[in-house]
């Protein structure tokens, strides 16, 4: 079982599902050839024991020549919410960090093409990277903070979150539509644009301005 790991916080809550957005970012969705819609965007889901932290390594799989990083604001939700309001859906976020959506973009887009599950292309160890969550009550999300990536010190991603196009709350209301969210479950925003490929050696270091950073390195 693996547990959240909060900035200033001792409570041992374990994670729960992690629920992804696809396409939350305009120009992200374009470079991968999409549309972003004004419906809500795709829905995926990675299991629990995907996840590592900060200062582990990511460990790319050997059927796959085109692992790519995906940087995200990433919400903590600790309390349990279904069918909830705009109001209830903020009172259920209790905080956030910075993680990695690590994906296998060939094994993606064969998924696609086939109208297949990208299961596999999202889910493998290691394909969860998680910064230490920052309690809402400690810090107060501004909304326009800078989310950025870099790989060996170039920065690969760089924007304000404010360009996401649905925002923390409106990603937690719909997603409560649909499915129970439970305290310990974590949301995974989507990606901006700049995704690009990594390959074992390379060295990524993420983050969200007065939020959490995130440093992790792809071995074989
Ligand atoms: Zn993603």
């Amino acid at each position: 079982m693996r547990y959240v790991k909060f900035k200033n916080c001792k409570e041992q809550v374990p994670i729960g599902k992690l629920v992804c957005v696809g396409r939350n970012y305009a120009a992200h969705a374009k470079e991968l050839g999409g549309e972003a819609s004004t419906e809500f965007p795709i829905i995926f889901l990675k299991p629990a024991s995907n996840v590592i932290f900060s200062g582990n390594k990511v460990i790319h799989p050997p059927y796959s020549e085109n692992l790519h990083y995906e940087v995200e604001l990433v919400l903590y939700i600790g309390e349990d919410i279904k069918n909830g309001n705009d109001e209830q859906a903020e009172k259920a976020i209790y905080g956030y960090t910075v993680g990695l959506d690590m994906t296998l973009r060939d094994l993606q887009f064969e998924f696609k093409e086939k109208g297949e599950p990208w299961t596999l292309a999202k889910c493998f160890d290691t394909a969860a990277v998680l910064g230490e969550v920052i309690l809402k009550s400690e810090h107060t999300l501004r909304g326009d903070e800078n989310i950025s990536l870099s790989v060996n010190g170039l920065t690969k991603q760089s924007t304000s979150i404010s360009n996401m196009i649905f925002n923390a709350v409106q990603c937690v209301k719909h997603i409560s539509s649909r499915m129970t969210l439970e305290k310990g479950d974590l949301i995974f925003t989507g990606t901006p644009e700049g995704v690009g490929r990594v390959v074992p050696g390379d060295k990524l270091y993420g983050q969200i301005e007065n939020i959490a950073t995130i440093e992790t390195t792809i071995i074989k």
